[in-house]
């Protein structure tokens, strides 16, 4: 039996991740009403999955005692799907729908792994770097298995040492970017203290780990599963024996929400100002969907973000310096792991890029734009939503995202008759 719900909060915060936590943290105060909603059971997000726990020894221990002894209401289990009208989302939870209606709003979706395609990428055991870090610390069994760990950005580094650690042979991890463009990067890490030390423990974590800058994944082969990955630096090729393929091309912002709610993008995050509001007076946008930046930039933009929305401005202002810093990093990132054009041409005529709808490269060349493509080949229809195949399509054919359309994430028929307003029954007629 399902039943409708509503809750009406001064500040809701939607993502529980690092920077949702901050500004829930942030937030709280005697007469304010907080609530911090996500759609996993636990609080945490994507670095701090399944380990966000008062035990001291965890770097997020920390955040969890001060979210504990906030007065916060934590919504888990909630996967926000619409935003109706303005100052209400809806949500579906295993008990039905959740319509929760705010004064101030803070998004704090985060961001996701993004895939390219290439052919063999849909074999068994390839699957995103940070995908294969959350199976292992679900209980994933790793110990001696052969990984080669490949596609762009930091997280490839991160993931490498949390696989090493558990005993896996990482063979080694390719970086899609060659050394040159890393560089500068590289030298920003070295004249930031806090982040040289992180950098340092890695390569002494990783030291018997070839890093190979300029490298990507080209074709992947296997019978029932995953056999070998070839590597290719554009003139040599290596065909490397594996188990598993962690592969993920950096990250890309879930902007869905923001987009639907209608705040101002720029190269594909969201817009903010020093408050972090963005174009949407008393709705904020904090961590890596305003800008890829990491860890602290989340935490940075999160606290920033839950004292503007409560009228702590002096204590937000406090933080405006930290914040230009961490903007100049996301920047230097950005360029870092831009990425290279060969990689447009990876995907054979079979290669499948919708694999929720099963969709080859061929079917999509001659289309003009992602509508067309959706439209004729059901690209983007699938369970997924558009939001594999939408990231890679956009890179590989240059068609630029449009319009988002609710639900955002697939939800039960039954939710959607459960919302009575005029909004949701567009939803139900619309899909
Ligand atoms: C798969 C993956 C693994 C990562 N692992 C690491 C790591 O080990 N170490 C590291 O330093 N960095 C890691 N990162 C990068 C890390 O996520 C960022 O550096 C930063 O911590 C992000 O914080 P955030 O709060 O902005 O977003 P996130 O941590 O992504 O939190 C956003 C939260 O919002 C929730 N959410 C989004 N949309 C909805 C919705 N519609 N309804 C309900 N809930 C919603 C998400 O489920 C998520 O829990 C990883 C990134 C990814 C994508």
């Amino acid at each position: 039996m399902c039943n409708a719900h509503t809750h009406n909060y001064d500040v809701l915060i939607l993502g529980g991740g690092p920077a949702g936590i901050a500004a829930a943290s942030a937030a709280a105060a005697p007469h304010t009403s907080v609530a911090i909603v996500d759609e996993n059971p636990t609080l945490g997000g994507q670095i701090w999955r399944n380990s966000f726990a008062a035990d001291v020894s965890d770097p997020a221990a920390h955040w969890y005692q001060r979210i504990q002894h906030s007065p916060i209401t934590r919504l888990h289990d909630l996967r926000v799907f619409h935003a109706p009208s303005p100052g209400t989302l809806q949500a579906e939870a295993g008990n039905g729908l959740h319509t929760l209606h705010y004064k101030k709003l803070i998004l704090a979706t985060g961001a996701r792994e993004r895939f390219l395609p290439f052919p063999g990428w849909t074999l068994p055991n390839i699957m995103g770097a940070g995908a294969l870090q959350n199976m292992v610390k679900s209980g994933l069994p790793i110990t001696g298995k052969r990984i080669v760990i490949a596609g762009s950005g930091p997280l490839l580094i991160v993931v490498a040492a949390y696989l090493k650690k558990h005993h896996a042979r990482v063979i080694c991890i390719c970086e899609q970017a060659p050394l040159r463009q890393l560089l500068p990067f590289a030298k920003g890490v070295i004249t930031n203290t806090e982040k040289l030390s992180q950098a340092l423990q890695y390569r002494l974590q990783l030291l018997t780990v070839p890093y190979r800058a300029g490298w990507w994944p080209a074709i992947a082969r296997g019978q029932s599963q995953l056999e070998t990955i070839t590597v290719t630096d554009g003139a040599r090729r290596y065909i490397i024996p594996c188990d598993y393929l962690a592969c993920g091309f950096h990250l890309v912002p879930n902007i869905e929400l923001p987009s639907l709610l209608g705040c101002s993008q720029s190269n594909g995050f969201v817009k903010v100002d020093t408050t972090q509001q963005t174009s949407i007076p008393g709705i904020y946008a904090a961590g890596e969907i305003t800008g890829i930046g990491g860890l602290e930039k989340s935490i940075l933009e999160g606290t920033i973000a839950g004292y503007s929305a409560t009228g702590q401005s002096t204590a937000a202002q406090q933080l405006s310096a930290a914040r230009s810093k961490s903007l100049r990093f996301a920047s230097a990132m950005q360029r870092a792991f831009a990425l290279r054009p060969e990689l447009r041409r990876l995907p054979a005529p079979s290669t499948l890029v919708c694999r929720c709808e099963d969709v080859p490269h061929s079917h999509l060349v001659s289309h003009s734009s992602w509508r067309s493509a959706k439209l004729h080949t059901r690209c983007g229809m699938g369970s997924c939503q558009g939001r594999v195949c939408g990231t890679a399509t956009e890179f590989l054919y240059g068609w630029p995202s449009e319009s988002v359309r609710p639900p955002i994430l697939p939800v039960r028929l039954q939710t959607l008759a459960q919302a009575e307003d005029p909004a949701s029954q567009e939803l139900s007629t619309a899909i």
